[in-house]
């Protein structure tokens, strides 16, 4: 890097470097979500070049115990090995977690577990913005200068692309990177047949409507897509009392407003998946009449009727099936197991659900809207802050 780019990121670097020798958690110090906990308790030790991570033996819910990375955790042992340093939170009824415990005394310590991502993301993105064309290597000198923290430079480069992205050369590198594995492949077992395409990200919106956890009264709507490297997006949210036609109308509506969003939306390649039901199918087709729209396989499968496990695993093979064949013997092992199911099911045009009926937009894992439940039960009562009144 040049030398007039490090003099300007050296300020910002240094005033920065402080916090994380001062981020120690005190007994009766809160978080006001488990992420936040996350993250306090990552970054607590990052200056003695520990972390803390979490004993999987101890704790749920509510009550939480971490290790400091140099400690000998076996399953299955009541005693703990090495490191002796710990944190313990429990949460209470305030929904926020408190510090019940800490011990900070390092004895026979090995250190371990470089930080994550997250726990550095601060620090990273103040170095990466000086110098945009920073490398890995270069990251990971820079934070061990200012911070003294040893980064791998897997999670540098990640720590990069989070502030800078993915350019398209790095996709392509990629591409070309996959086909040329595949080659050998192919030389390596002759009769293999590989073929590498690039067609472009697959676009696929999930939308959902969930009821609102806890306290709150009313019912939360999102609309999720998947980001190329698999983390999901979110784009539009609301909060309406219940989830009828005008309900998802709203929500379109407000984000169609959005030109990006917009426009995402209204291509023919986009697949927009729904559970179909209190008024979601009448909703889609009016903003949205472009883009192809399926309805979620688990909304379907909780909706005909119980098949078991393994009427649930037949169910999930029919629609992601490549073929009609394929799709109809999978159908034929759930009349099997329950006939009215089964007509349920088999009577639902093929085009909705059944991968070899859509346009081919989607990629095979995405059969349902389970995007958008997650995000509703990522919105749960850790961070609302506080319930709606009663509905009048
Ligand atoms: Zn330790």
């Amino acid at each position: 890097m040049s030398s007039s780019s490090s003099a300007e990121a050296a300020p910002e670097t240094s005033s920065a470097a402080p916090s994380l020798s001062a981020t120690l958690p005190k007994v009766g110090d809160s978080f006001a979500c488990t992420r936040s906990l996350r993250l306090g308790r990552e970054r607590a030790l990052l200056s003695q070049g520990r972390t803390l991570v979490s004993d999987f033996r101890k704790g749920g819910s509510h009550a939480k115990l971490f290790r400091c990375s140099g400690a000998v955790i076996v399953k299955g042992q009541q005693s703990t090995g090495g490191c002796q340093v710990l944190i313990r939170a429990n949460k209470r009824k305030d929904k926020h977690w408190y510090i019940t415990e800490t011990q900070y005394e390092h004895s026979s310590c090995a250190g371990g577990k470089k930080p994550s991502v997250a726990a550095l993301a601060k620090e990273g993105e103040v170095v990466v913005n000086a110098n945009r064309e920073i490398t890995a290597g270069g990251l990971v000198k820079q934070l061990r200068g200012a911070h003294g923290v040893e980064l791998t430079p897997h999670t540098a480069n990640r720590v990069k692309r989070s502030v800078v992205g993915v350019s398209e050369e790095a996709q392509n590198e990629g591409y070309q990177r996959l086909q040329s594995s595949l080659d050998q492949l192919a030389e390596a077992s002759p009769g293999t047949v590989v073929h590498c395409e690039g067609s472009g990200v697959q676009q696929v919106l999930c939308m959902d409507f969930a009821h609102m956890k806890g306290e709150w009264n009313g019912t939360i709507g999102a609309m999720t897509t998947k980001s190329s490297d698999n983390t999901i997006v979110h784009l539009a949210t609301c909060i309406v009392a219940k989830e009828n036609g005008n309900a998802y109308r709203y929500l379109i509506d407000n984000a169609l407003k959005n030109p990006t969003v917009a426009a995402f939306l209204k291509k023919p390649s986009t697949t927009i998946i729904t559970d179909k039901h209190k008024g979601s199918e009448s909703a889609v087709p009016d903003g949205l009449d472009e883009a192809e729209y399926l309805t979620c396989a688990e909304h379907m499968l909780k909706n005909c009727g119980a098949v078991g496990p393994g009427g649930r695993m037949h169910f999930y093979q029919a629609a992601r099936a490549p073929d009609k064949a394929t799709c109809e013997f999978h159908l034929n092992k759930i009349k099997d197991l329950n006939t009215a199911a089964y007509e349920k099911v088999a009577s639902a045009s093929r085009e909705k659900w059944a991968v070899y009926a859509t346009r081919g937009n989607v990629v095979r894992d995405q059969v349902n809207s389970n995007m958008a439940e997650s995000l509703n039960h990522a919105l749960g009562p850790d961070v609302l802050p506080a319930p709606f009144p009663p509905a009048l």
